[in-house]
Formats: structure tokens, C-alpha cells, sequence
């Protein structure tokens, strides 16, 4: 039996691409106010995994209950509308609107009684794309173009547009990838922001940006969870090195 109070609760998980399993009965908790991380060997599972959860891939059996609901059965619309963001490595942001047009785009606009979509009031949206800019170091660049944004700040909108939808949980595949070094400090402390509200669950290969924000570590390995605890006890678990140093 598993605890309710998970965010997330992925339960014996497996997906089979030509008899391959690709995730193999793997089981995974997130909770409230967390930063996972998942790491592992090329071909380990651990996109795969992402995708499973956002419904882009559908599993061949297994669970995924996210704040109660089961998600496998569930649209990969139905799933960012329960509250699950995801953001791919490449930034699709618009790069010819402003960083304020990119983010207000990006508002959750609602439907009115005959179904028709409408935005917000405009001060609701313009005070929560403040915020969102806010979070995201790009408070003062609300008026420039988006194509002109340094590759780390261009990530930090991508991840702008999906907070600005207040999803529960924010996933993110290598989100300091092709950063500089301050680049990714401000991306561990904007993180550790949201986390505050959210969840996070993160696929990242550079072990001292795993260090500055993972509250648990998971270990894939051929589809399956090699480990899992804090960075320091996964890094000392033989298992974990010898997969590292076998590779
Ligand atoms: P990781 O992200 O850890 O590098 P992936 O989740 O991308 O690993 O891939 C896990 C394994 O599943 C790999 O061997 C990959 O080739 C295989 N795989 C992933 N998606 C598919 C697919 N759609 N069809 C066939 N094989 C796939």
C-alpha cells in the first residue's frame, strides 16, 4: 500500500518498444516541495520515464496516480491540465515577440459559458507575468526580444512559460545544458524557488549541479531504479559506481 500524501506515485511501471523494455517495473515516489533528480547511463530509461508521466508515451502496464488521479489513462492535454509541465531541451519560445508577449501567451486563458477561450483581465496578467520575470531573472527585459536572450536566459523563458501556468509538478530535461557557470547557480537558486509550491523532477548529468539542488537522487539502469537516496548516499552505493565506471 502507498502513502496518499505523494504528489506523484509511479507504481511498477513498464513500457516495451518491440519486446524491449525500456522502463521496467519501476516504481517512483515524488512529494510535495521536492527537487528529484534522475540520472543514469545513456539509454538508461530516463526520458522514457518523462515521457510515461506526461503521457506522450503510453505505458504497456503499471500506474502513475499524480495528486490522486490516474494519469495513464489520461490525454497528454488532460495531463498539463492536472498540473504537469514539462519542458523538452530545446527552447520553444517565440523568438520574434518580446519576453512579456512570450510569457503572456503562455497565461492559462479560461473558456466562457458558450466555450469560447478568453484571457484574463489585463492586470491579473500583466501583475503575474511581473512575478513569473521575477523568478526567472528577466524582470528587466520584459520589453526585449526573445531572440536576442542569451541561451541560458532563452531557458529560463521556456521555464517562465510553463510556471506561469502554476503546474504542481515542472519537469526538465538537462535545464543547464550549454550554460555558464553563473547561469546555472541562478538556475539552482530559481529551483529551490519553486519549489516552495511545486515539484520538480529533473533528468541532469552534471553531478555538482545534481549536488546544489537535488533533495533525492534516483539511479536508472537498464529501465530499472539502481539506487535512490540523497546524493551522498547514492554516489557511495557500489552499485552506482560500478555502473559509472563500468560505462
Ligand atoms: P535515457 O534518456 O536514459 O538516455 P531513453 O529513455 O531515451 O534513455 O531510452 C531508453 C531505451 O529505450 C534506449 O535503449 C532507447 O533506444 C529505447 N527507446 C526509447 N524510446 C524508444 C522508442 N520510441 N522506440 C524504440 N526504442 C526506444
Amino acid at each position: 500500500a502507498v502513502p496518499k500524501d505523494f504528489l506523484l506515485a509511479v507504481e511498477a511501471l513498464t513500457v516495451s518498444f518491440d519486446g524491449f523494455k525500456a522502463v521496467n517495473d519501476l516504481s517512483l515516489y515524488v512529494d510535495e516541495n521536492e527537487i528529484r533528480v534522475i540520472i543514469g547511463p545513456n539509454g538508461a530509461g530516463k526520458t522514457t520515464v518523462l515521457d510515461l508521466i506526461c503521457g506522450r508515451t503510453k505505458p504497456t502496464s503499471g500506474s502513475i496516480r499524480f495528486a490522486g488521479e490516474e494519469l495513464t489513462t489520461r490525454r497528454e492535454y488532460e495531463i498539463v491540465r492536472a498540473g504537469v509541465g514539462r519542458k523538452f531541451q530545446n527552447p520553444s519560445i517565440y523568438e520574434d515577440l518580446t519576453v512579456f508577449e512570450n510569457l503572456e501567451l503562455s497565461f492559462p486563458r479560461g473558456r466562457d459559458v458558450f466555450g469560447a477561450l478568453f484571457f484574463k483581465r489585463d492586470g491579473e496578467v500583466k501583475s503575474r507575468v511581473e512575478e513569473v520575470a521575477g523568478m526567472i531573472f528577466l524582470k528587466d527585459h520584459l520589453g526585449v526580444q526573445a531572440g536576442i536572450l542569451s541561451h541560458g536566459q532563452k531557458q529560463w523563458l521556456e521555464i517562465g512559460m510553463l510556471l506561469i501556468q502554476s503546474p504542481r509538478l515542472l519537469m526538465l530535461d538537462e535545464p543547464v545544458a550549454g550554460m555558464s557557470v553563473a547561469e546555472r547557480v541562478k538556475t539552482a537558486e530559481l529551483l529551490h524557488t519553486i519549489i516552495r509550491n511545486q515539484s520538480v523532477i529533473v533528468i541532469e548529468h552534471d553531478m555538482k549541479f545534481v549536488e546544489d539542488i537535488a533533495t533525492r537522487v534516483t539511479v536508472l539502469h537498464q529501465g530499472r531504479v539502481l539506487s535512490e537516496g540523497s546524493m551522498e548516499r547514492v554516489k557511495n552505493d557500489p552499485k552506482v559506481i560500478e555502473v559509472y565506471l563500468g560505462h
